[in-house]
C-alpha cells in the first residue's frame, strides 16, 4: 500500500506552506508501521528518496530568511549522546531530508515550543545554511563505525535533538551512524566519541554526558543497552571511562 505520491508531492513541496500536508502523512505512515513493518519501512524510504532528491535540486518552497534560533544559544555544559537507528552509512544530504520531513515540517505545522508559536504559517527555516542552502542536520557530529567523526552542526548552532529545548540550548550532540537496538558499540566507535569530548569539550563534567533516554524518557535512544540495568552494565560506563 502507498500512502505516499511523489507526482502529488512534486507540485506541493513548491507551496511554501507545502509541510502542512506531513502531519497527516505521518499519521498515514503511524497507521502503515502498525499494519505492516516491510510496507512501512519501503515506505519510509521511498519518502526520505524523495526529500532527499527534491532538496539537491532546490525545488522545495523553504524560506530565505527566519527566526534566528541560535540567538537563545547558552554555554555548552552537556552532551547528548544519540544512535541514527539506521544503517551505517547515512550521508549529511539523507540525513538532512530526513530532519527535514521529520523535525522542521511537523514543528512548524504545529509548534510544540511555546516560543515557536511565531513560526506557524512561516516558510520552513533552519537557520543553518552551508554554501547558501540551508541544512537541517539535529546533530553536531556524527561518529562512522570506524571511529572517525564528521562535523554537522558548529557549535553556535542548536540542533533540534534531545526533545528538550533548554537541553538543545546547552548541550552538543554525537550521533552514531548505526543502530544499536541489537547490538553495542564497538570499542572503536566508543573511542571516536570519546576522542571529540576529550579534545573539543574537555571541560564539560561527567554527570552531563549523557543519552537521549535520559532527557526524554520514552527513547531508547542510543540503546536499549546504555544505561546498566537489572545488574547488567551498560556501555555508557564504557564511553566515560575512555573520556
Ligand atoms: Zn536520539
Amino acid at each position: 500500500m502507498n500512502v505516499f505520491a511523489p507526482n502529488k508531492w512534486k507540485e506541493k513541496i513548491t507551496d511554501p506552506h507545502w509541510y502542512f500536508e506531513v502531519p497527516a502523512l505521518m499519521k498515514a505512515m503511524k497507521e502503515l508501521h502498525d499494519k505492516d513493518r516491510a510496507a512501512y519501512e519501503l515506505e519510509k524510504e521511498r519518502i526520505y528518496d524523495f526529500f532527499e532528491a527534491e532538496l539537491g535540486k532546490e525545488t522545495i518552497a523553504l524560506g530565505t530568511t527566519g527566526k534566528d534560533f541560535d540567538a537563545e544559544r547558552k554555554p555548552i555544559d552537556t552532551i547528548v549522546v544519540h544512535h541514527t537507528s539506521l544503517q551505517p552509512g547515512l550521508t549529511k544530504e539523507r540525513l538532512s531530508a530526513i530532519d527535514l520531513v521529520r523535525l522542521y515540517a511537523v514543528e512548524f505545522a504545529a509548534p510544540k515550543y511555546r516560543e515557536d508559536a511565531a513560526i506557524k504559517n512561516r516558510p520552513i527555516w533552519s537557520n543553518h545554511l552551508r554554501d547558501g542552502r540551508q541544512v537541517f542536520w539535529p546533530y553536531h557530529w556524527i561518529v562512522r563505525v570506524d571511529g572517525n567523526a564528521e562535523r554537522l552542526l558548529e557549535d553556535y548552532e542548536i540542533g533540534w535533538q534531545a526533545g528538550n529545548w533548554d537541553v538543545n540550548c546547552r548541550s552538543v550532540a554525537i550521533v552514531f551512524d548505526d543502530e544499536f537496538e541489537d547490538k553495542d558499540p564497538a570499542d572503536i566507535q566508543l573511542e571516536g566519541a570519546a576522542k571529540i569530548i576529550r579534545e573539543h569539550y574537555p571541560l564539560i563534567k561527567k554527570e552531563n554526558i549523557i543519552g537521549h533516554c535520559e532527557v526524554r524518557g520514552h527513547t531508547d535512544c542510543p540503546s536499549p543497552n546504555f544505561l546498566s540495568k537489572n545488574g547488567k552494565i551498560g556501555w555508557k560506563s564504557k564511553l566515560l571511562t575512555l573520556v
